[in-house]
C-alpha cells in the first residue's frame, strides 16, 4: 500500500523529562465550564444540565507557543487560558469513576477565539468552527505526565498579557471536573489515545493584538509563553 502523496506529519507535544513526544489525535473542548466566564459571556443561568462541546483540528496545535500569527477575518481575537488534559487511553461511555485511568498527563493551553465571528454564529444558531477551529488556534505547553504530578483537583490557572494578569482562577472552580468531562464526552465520541481536551476558561477573556506577549501557567505543572505576530 502506498499513498498518492506523502501524508502530513502527526501533530505532537513534548513531554517533560522524556525524549518521547505525545502524538495528538483530536482536540476537544468544553465551553462554559466556569460560572464567572459563562456570566461574562451573557449566560442568564449557569447550569450543569447541558455541557457544551466543540472541536479544533489536531493541526491547529501550536506546540509550546512561540510565535502565533494573528488570524485572518477577525477584529476581535480573544485569549482563553485553559488546563489541557491528554489521554493515553480512550473508549465509549467511560464511567467517571474510572475516567482518570485514561489520562496521560496535563498541560496548559490557549483556546484562541475569533470572538466577533463566534458572536455572529451564536446569533444565527450556526456552527462555531470558523470561530474556534482555525489554523494556529491551539497553542499548548509541553505535557507533564500524571505519574509525576498525580491528578490535580486544585491548581492556580493564570494568564498574563505583557506582564499584566488577565485571567486567574483555580481549576477547583470548574463546573464539570475532569472525570465528568471525559464521561460526558465519551457519550458523544469514541475517545482515543492521543486526544487532547481543553477544559474551559475562567473569567477575564479579552482581545489580543499583534506584538502582545502571553504567559500562561498551570501552577506546578505547565507553562506556555509566546507572542502574537
Ligand atoms: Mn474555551
Amino acid at each position: 500500500m502506498s499513498f498518492a502523496f506523502d501524508p502530513l506529519a502527526i501533530p505532537s507535544l513534548p513531554i517533560h523529562g522524556s525524549d518521547q513526544r505525545f502524538p495528538v489525535h483530536r482536540i476537544y473542548a468544553i465551553g462554559r465550564n466556569y460560572a464567572a466566564h459563562a456570566k461574562e459571556m451573557g449566560a442568564q443561568t449557569v447550569s450543569r444540565a447541558n455541557p457544551v462541546f466543540f472541536t479544533k483540528p489536531a493541526d491547529a496545535l501550536v506546540p509550546e507557543g512561540g510565535n502565533v500569527p494573528y488570524p485572518t477575518a477577525t477584529h476581535d481575537f480573544h485569549h482563553e487560558v485553559e488546563m489541557v488534559v491528554a489521554l493515553a487511553k480512550g473508549g465509549r461511555d467511560i464511567d467517571a469513576a474510572h475516567a482518570l485511568d485514561c489520562v496521560f498527563g496535563y498541560g496548559v493551553g490557549l483556546d484562541l477565539t475569533r470572538r466577533d465571528l463566534q458572536a455572529a454564529m451564536k446569533a444565527k444558531g450556526l456552527p462555531w468552527d470558523v470561530a474556534k477551529g482555525f489554523d494556529h488556534s491551539a497553542p499548548v505547553s509541553a505535557l507533564r505526565a500524571a505519574r509525576e504530578t498525580g491528578h490535580p483537583t486544585h491548581a492556580r490557572l493564570s494568564l498574563a498579557i505583557n506582564g499584566e494578569v488577565r485571567q486567574d482562577t483555580d481549576i477547583a472552580d470548574m463546573l464539570f471536573p475532569v472525570p465528568e468531562i471525559i464521561a460526558e464526552l465519551s457519550k458523544l465520541f469514541e475517545l482515543k489515545p492521543g486526544d487532547l481536551i481543553f477544559t474551559g476558561t475562567p473569567a477575564g477573556v479579552g482581545p489580543l493584538a499583534r506584538g502582545d506577549r502571553f504567559r500562561a501557567e498551570l501552577k506546578g505543572i505547565a507553562m506556555l509563553e509566546g507572542r502574537i505576530v
